[in-house]
């Protein structure tokens, strides 16, 4: 698949607001916020879509949800709640073909 604007914010080739990484996963701000805190939540590793996912892939995308659910205890509004959204395809709105949690 090829690469997109996410392999540049991995690769610190274009500049986002990070505000967390490990060696599987990186997290920034939404350049356009729909929300007062919109961040995504992307795997390194280049997968396009939920459809492109693979069976042993399953422990990588949990753990984009635990990254979820510490930033949001971070943060502060655990307990006020918050939605997480992952888009797939062109008809449900997505736009940047490497899978993120928004
Ligand atoms: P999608 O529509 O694919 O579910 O979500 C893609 C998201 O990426 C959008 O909310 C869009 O604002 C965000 N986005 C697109 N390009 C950039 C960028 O260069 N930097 C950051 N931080 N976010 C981006």
């Amino acid at each position: 698949m090829a690469e997109t604007i996410f392999d540049k914010i991995i690769n610190r080739e274009i500049p986002a607001d990070i505000v967390y990484e490990d060696d599987q996963s990186l997290a920034f701000k939404d350049i356009n916020p729909q929300a007062p805190v919109h961040l995504l939540i992307i795997p390194k590793v280049r997968i396009a879509t939920i459809n492109d996912l693979k069976d042993d892939q399953e422990t990588l995308i949990g753990h984009l949800f635990t990254v979820a659910r510490d930033l949001a205890r971070e943060m502060g509004f655990d307990e006020s709640g918050y939605r997480v959204v992952m888009n797939c395809g062109e008809q449900a709105g997505q736009t940047v073909f490497h899978i993120h949690l928004h």
